[in-house]
């Protein structure tokens, strides 16, 4: 179990606003502010244990930890660089002004022994700490974070089998949590109509409170008629109902209710930690979990098992089944090859994937809908304003509406946003913008910051679902045309070179999304301080980081990808790969 050796105290550490500093220069000032940002309760699932999303990602190793990083920013000088190792500070080293101001390590396993009962012993040990994507690298931003790609996914979904639109479709999926828990607004946004199994009450209601839900049930069979009566009447609304995913499906199969699309975003890449066995109710699967944990796994596994069978029995009947970057696949193919007498009645996935590859039950949705934007260089960039103040962001967000007026679908996003997005914490906002957009609105920014047309600096960063920045062979590079998915030369270029370029901090993780042993993926936050020498950073820096992306998707063959590269003059000098 998690070790916490102190309490974690929301009034103590709260993230400072407005102008003025706590630590000798704006990029420390903006990791500290960031850092607390992702624990304050507003934005994380459960600061108490320091776990801010996706099952157990947390932002440090314990509040030792954490005390003691914050005591180094506050004192770090502009030409030092302070060194993270899985949540714990190790070291400060003299580098120079343009160099990162934090690096970070979070998770790394040698391959032979990344799994997570090693990473379970290490963790009981203290010496380790999951950092999951953006918790790990100080740029979570609650479940904004994940709500513009969660759309754009959709809205490719409504492009590819709806006419365009989700108007009277019916969107079954399970999770509510920090992640999760943009599903129901992203549909909803798209005019279509959700239903969410989550199991535990406390995540239902913060949805409805932070309004990215619209409605809580406890009775399944209420809900599930609830969901065909609103499909009938074309309603955009999201229903959230306190069960297990498991309970859900199986009665919409009994029912032979059909849902239009079918995912799921429960923590199932953790399978000790991020998924409740439908067997036993979450109180009992409590106790168990701290008593006998390997149990807990087996039970945790069985029901991703039968979960992953329920799918495959309502894609069979007509819904579009798709994984939505848990490993769930993964995981049920594992729990069969262990246990190859206990099918349940179920026919084996083997047969449907003999050689054990997850996309061969249902795709992933990185492959079907989303790879053409990485081709682009198109990925989840984001933007907090340091000052607190929200009238900050709506600066931005009239900038970047007015560098990118032809673009219809960020306009449109621009103002969904505004209307529907409730901050949590620092005020943020997410859009994805591609090869050649994230440098001006970098510069943009930047120039805001100067003129003082906002109140404080503004921190950029991104997702690790990103173009050029993850390797992970059952989600973002799942099914790659020349087979390198597991290649992962490349999220470790992204950081080095993000490094060499001047980001203001680098993280490098192992794990994040899909569990351990699944994928080694990079972080990148630039801060814009108005300088001079932040426009020289900032141009560099965003610059090489998507185009890394666009280079590797063109290495693996996609044209689009070659024609953006050619566009931006990416790659070796005359383009030649
Ligand atoms: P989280 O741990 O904050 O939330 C998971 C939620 O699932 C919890 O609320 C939990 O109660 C619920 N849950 C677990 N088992 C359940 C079950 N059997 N039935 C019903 N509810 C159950 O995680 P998160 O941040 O929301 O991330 C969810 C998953 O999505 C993770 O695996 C994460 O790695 C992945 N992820 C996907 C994307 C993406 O873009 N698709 C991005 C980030 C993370």
């Amino acid at each position: 179990m998690p070790q916490v050796s102190k309490i974690y105290d929301p009034v103590k550490y709260k993230t400072p606003t407005g102008s003025r500093l706590n630590c000798k220069g704006w990029i420390q000032e903006a990791a500290l502010r960031m850092l607390l940002n992702n624990l304050n309760p507003e934005v994380a699932e459960k600061p108490e244990e320091l776990i801010v999303y996706g099952g157990r990602g947390k932002a440090v190793r314990n509040v030792d930890a954490l005390d003691s990083i914050i005591r180094c920013l506050k004192t770090l000088e502009d030409d030092e660089t302070l060194l993270i190792q899985s949540g714990k500070p190790v070291a400060v080293f003299k580098t120079h002004k343009d160099a990162p101001r934090v690096l970070i390590s979070n998770s790394q396993l040698v391959p032979k022994w990344a799994t997570w009962e090693h990473f379970d012993e290490l963790e009981k040990k203290g010496l380790m700490r999951f950092g999951q994507m953006t918790a790990g690298s100080w740029i979570y931003i609650g479940s904004q974070g994940i709500v513009q790609g969660t759309y754009e996914t959709y809205a490719a979904i409504a492009d590819r089998h709806f006419g365009g639109s989700l108007k009277g479709t019916l969107h079954v999926t399970a999770g509510l949590g920090g992640m999760g828990g943009a599903q129901p607004l992203a549909i909803t946004l798209n005019d279509g109509e959700a239903l969410i199994a989550e199991a535990e009450e406390w995540r239902v209601d913060k949805r409805l409170t932070t309004k990215y839900l619209d409605e809580k049930w406890h009775d399944i069979d209420a809900a599930i008629q609830r969901a065909v009566d609103a499909r009938k009447k074309g309603e955009a609304v999201s229903i959230g109902v306190v069960c297990n995913a498991v309970h859900l499906l199986e009665r919409l199969c009994e029912l032979n209710v059909i849902p239009d699309t079918l995912t799921d975003q429960t923590s199932a890449h953790d399978p000790l930690m991020g998924y409740w066995p439908h067997e036993i109710s979450p109180e009992q699967a409590k106790v168990l979990r701290e008593h006998d944990p390997r149990k807990y796994v087996e039970y945790a596994t069985r029901s991703i098992y039968i979960h992953v069978q329920r799918m495959l029995e309502l894609k069979e009947k007509g819904a579009i089944t798709f994984d939505y970057g848990n490993n769930l696949r993964a995981m049920a193919l594992e729990y069969e090859k262990n246990n190859p007498a206990g099918l349940f009645g179920f026919s084996p996935l083997a047969r449907r994937s003999p050689d054990g590859k997850a996309g061969r039950l249902f795709p992933g949705f990185v492959p079907a809908y989303i790879r053409p934007l990485f081709c682009e260089g198109k990925g989840p960039f984001r933007w907090v304003a340091l000052s607190g103040d929200p009238e900050d962001i709506a600066v931005t967000d009239e900038v970047v509406a007015s560098l990118f007026p032809e673009n219809r679908s960020l306009q449109r996003w621009l103002r969904l946003a505004k209307e529907k997005i409730q901050f949590q914490g620092l005020p943020a906002r997410i859009c994805w913008l591609g090869q050649g957009e994230r440098e001006l609105a970098g510069l943009a920014f930047n120039e805001l910051v100067r003129c003082g047309k906002v109140k404080a600096p503004i921190v950029i960063g991104r997702d690790h679902l990103d173009t050029g920045s993850v390797a992970s062979p059952n989600r973002e590079t799942e099914d790659m045309p020349d087979g390198s998915d597991a290649v992962a030369d490349w999220p470790i270029l992204n950081a080095l070179v993000n490094t060499a370029a001047g980001a203001s901090w680098v993280s490098l993780h192992h794990g994040g999304g899909v569990g351990m042993g699944y994928s080694i993926h990079a972080g990148m936050v630039i801060v814009c301080d108005g300088s001079k020498e932040a426009d020289e950073r900032l141009k560099r820096v965003l610059r090489n980081d998507p185009g890394l992306g666009v280079i590797r998707h063109a290495d693996a063959g996609y044209d689009l990808a070659r024609q953006t590269m050619h566009k931006h003059q990416l790659g070796l000098p005359g383009n030649e790969q």
